[in-house]
This record gives C-alpha cells, sequence and structure tokens, in this order.
C-alpha cells in the first residue's frame, strides 16, 4: 500500500506518495503515541469532516498530546486531498503522531506530525451479506475499563487487539467479532458500533467505554426522525436471544445487517433496512436524487 501514484498531504505539504516515510525511530511506532480518523467521501465530499477533525484533536489531548493545526486548518487539508488526488468515492485518513526527536517513555521534545490520506474505497464488508446479514463471532480479548486505558480516543495502540480478533474472526469464515467491555456487557465489532431491535424498539450499548461513533450518533438521530426509540442500555451476551434484528455501523461499515453473532441469529428486517436506505441517502443525496428520478 506505500507504493502508489497519488499525492499526500504531510504536515502542511501536498507530497508524492512514496515520499510519505517516517524514520524507523518514530515514538509512535514504538510507544503507541498516534491518533487517527476515518472519513467518507461521498461525491467528493467528506461527510461529517469537521465532526471528524474536532475528534482527531480530542483524541491527541487524551494522549497528552496537541495537534499544531486547527479543526479549519485540518478541514481545508483534507478537501485538498480529495482535490488532488481527483476522487470522488474516497476512505480519508487522516493521521497524528509522535516523531523522532527522542526515543524513550518521555517524549515531551518529540514534533507532533500530521498527515491525511486518501483513496478509492469501496465497500467495507462484503456486500453479498445484505441481504442475509454477517455472520459475526464473539472475540476474546475485551474492551478495556476506562481506568486502564484512554478509551475515548481514537489512538492507534487501542487497535492491537482489534486486529488480533478480526484475524480470528477472518480466519474462522467471519466478517468480524463482537467485543463485550470489561465488566462483560457487549461492547462494539473491531471497527464498529452495533445495534439491535426488539419489537420495533433499537437498543445498543452505553458507549462509556468504547468510541461512540459518528455514525452511531447520526443512526440514531435517523432512528428518532422515524418515530422510533432508542435505548442505549447495558446488554448481556444472553440477551442476544431477545433481539431479532442487528445491525452494525461505522464510517467505513456505514449501516450494515448482521445475521448471526456466534449461536444468536437476526433477520434484517424493516427496521435495519429503512436505517440503511435513510443513511445511504443521507450520505450520497445525489444518487438517491439521480435513483428517485
Ligand atoms: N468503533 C471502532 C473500534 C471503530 O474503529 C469505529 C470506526 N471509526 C467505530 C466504532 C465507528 O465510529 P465512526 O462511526 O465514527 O466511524
Amino acid at each position: 500500500f506505500d507504493q502508489r501514484d497519488g499525492l499526500i498531504w504531510f504536515n502542511g505539504e501536498m507530497i508524492p506518495w512514496d515520499d510519505a516515510r517516517v524514520h524507523l525511530l518514530t515514538h509512535a511506532l514504538h510507544y503507541g503515541s498516534a491518533v487517527f480518523e476515518g472519513m467518507r467521501a461521498y461525491d467528493g465530499e467528506i461527510f461529517k469532516l469537521t465532526e471528524h477533525n474536532q475528534r482527531l484533536r480530542e483524541s491527541a489531548e487524551i494522549l497528552d498530546f496537541e495537534v499544531p493545526y486547527s479543526v479549519a486548518e485540518l478541514d481545508k487539508a483534507a478537501r485538498e486531498v480529495i482535490a488532488a488526488n481527483k476522487l470522488s468515492d474516497a476512505y480519508v485518513r487522516p493521521l497524528a503522531w509522535r516523531g523522532s526527536e527522542q526515543m524513550g517513555v518521555s517524549a515531551q521534545k518529540t514534533r507532533i506530525n500530521v498527515a491525511i490520506a486518501a483513496w478509492e474505497w469501496g465497500a467495507y464488508f462484503d456486500p453479498a451479506a445484505i441481504e442475509k446479514g454477517m455472520k459475526l463471532k464473539f472475540a476474546k480479548y475485551r474492551r478495556p475499563d476506562p481506568a486502564t486505558a484512554p478509551v475515548h480516543s481514537k489512538a492507534a495502540g487501542l487497535y492491537m487487539i482489534c486486529t488480533i480478533e478480526k484475524h480470528r474472526a477472518e480466519r474462522e469464515g467471519f466478517a468480524d467479532a463482537v467485543m463485550l467491555d470489561w465488566r462483560g456487557y457487549v461492547a462494539e465489532c473491531t471497527g464498529a458500533n452495533i445495534f439491535f431491535v426488539k419489537d420495533g424498539v433499537i437498543y445498543t450499548p452505553i458507549a462509556d467505554c468504547f468510541l461512540n461513533g459518528i455514525t452511531r450518533r447520526t443512526v440514531m438521530s435517523l432512528a428518532k426522525q422515524r418515530g422510533w426509540d432508542v435505548v442505549e442500555k447495558r446488554i448481556l451476551p444472553e440477551d442476544l436471544a431477545d433481539f431479532t434484528e442487528c445491525f452494525v455501523t461505522g464510517t467505513a461499515a456505514e449501516v450494515m445487517p448482521v445475521g448471526s453473532i456466534g449461536e444468536y441469529s437476526f433477520t434484517p428486517g424493516e427496521i435495519t433496512r429503512t436505517l440503511m436506505a435513510d443513511y445511504a441517502a443521507l450520505v450520497h443525496p445525489a444518487k438517491s436524487i439521480a435513483a428517485a428520478g
């Protein structure tokens, strides 16, 4: 992925893709001092751009460093990346990290670097799963206690367990893994939030120890606009037997139906289908108008 055509915004300059390099002694590589964002452009416009860049700055603050660009500067830079690469439907990846000026746990003298890359992007999960829903399994690792790790930061280091669990799921033929939190309540997937439906009511875990996704909040407001109740509550794995529908949400995942989690099965129904369509119409206004016309 490191050698291809394209331009990357790197500390304020637009440079060729292949030249976007860091030194071996980059602090972030050794000590996990990096935060990132994942956003999507639809028809050349980045969805919820400002919210993502705000979160990037907040994630860094939680990790005790300040992103040396304002939200407005980051917004402008991200738009420039889309334009410079002539992208329309794309994934955009901002990253902020401590550099290689000092090695050790103390890293006060390191430069804070920021880069934004973008590339063409299709579906995150297999679109073939849209009919029946994806097959998920429960993960072994749990989301940590907020007293143990900076769980509200989109910190690179928190993805270590996500990659382990995603690989384990893939090797066993599942699309993804559902992680519990440290108490044993259902938390989220390795890169997406999770929702359930029972008797016309939508349920989702309380985001007190995992990322309160921008898509999660968007879908909750779409559901409320439809007049559906959305209840945030603690959900145990055994509670899954009572739910009839399940879906996941995320910038990359969008709204994706789930067919099973381990022994529990679900049937994508009216609420899942409607929210998938409402989300698609919200992010892709041009396409939905074209389809309607
Ligand atoms: N949880 C995790 C672990 C994620 O990586 C993501 C994707 N950023 C989400 C939830 C969903 O967040 P968002 O809707 O802001 O993309």
